[in-house]
């Protein structure tokens, strides 16, 4: 929690700076990202992860700079959400390895709210400085939910973060978005949870301990 704090003065003060900086960017220069070394969750991985007849897709943690986080503590955080058993890879189909290489099938970048929202909405898509978004191989996401959370989570910190990470590349996966089965069932991942809970209780996880998707009806 002290790291965390510390985290959020260094955060606020970078903020005015960092507003400028888009700002004056505002013609196609994008603010600049420190990459996660891929040894760094991979270490993490050697003990675990096992692609035989799965498709890998290959990813890369990157934050912004100015922000206060570390890359690396970030990749491992992503890394054990992404390995999880109760991740996506409980489908048996899809294994994740990571990289820091550009060519990564999926980037996961956390960044400020203002590049968030420029990031975004270069798709079209409108983060409101609040919220994260998926534009092809990129997951973006905003800083503030990252640290503080959403209102609509009780749970911890950690399991938030944890249902970003899988919710984002849920989409990558080409998963759209689902609603509340029934009231006091947990809230599918793929449900924009921020929204609204709909009698659902807060869920961070695509999968059960017994490997049963908890999923709910699509979204038209
Ligand atoms: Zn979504």
């Amino acid at each position: 929690m002290i790291a965390l704090g510390l985290g959020l003065v260094v955060v606020l003060a970078a903020v005015p700076l960092l507003a400028d900086r888009i700002k004056a960017a505002s013609g196609g220069v994008s603010a600049r990202f420190t990459t996660a070394r891929a040894d760094t969750a991979a270490g993490a991985a050697a003990a675990g992860a096992d692609t035989r007849g799965r498709d890998v897709l290959t990813y890369r943690v990157q934050v912004e700079e100015g922000t206060g986080l570390d890359a690396e503590h970030e990749a491992r955080t992503v890394h054990e959400v992404l390995t999880d058993p109760r991740g996506w890879t409980a489908d048996g189909e899809v294994a994740f390895v990571p990289s820091d290489s550009a060519a990564a099938d999926l980037s996961v970048k956390i960044a400020t709210p203002a590049t968030v929202d420029l990031l975004c909405g270069r798709a079209g898509l409108d983060t409101g400085g609040e919220v994260n978004c998926r534009v092809d191989n990129d997951v973006v996401v905003n800083l503030k939910r990252w640290t503080s959370g959403s209102p609509q989570f009780p749970g911890p910190i950690e399991e938030y973060r944890a249902l970003i990470v899988n919710h984002e590349v849920g989409h990558r996966l080409g998963r759209g978005h689902e609603t509340c089965p029934r009231a006091g069932a947990p809230a599918p991942v793929m449900m924009q949870q921020i929204k609204g809970l709909e009698g659902c209780v807060a869920n961070a996880w695509p999968y059960d301990a017994d490997g049963r998707y908890m999923g709910g009806p699509p979204v038209p």
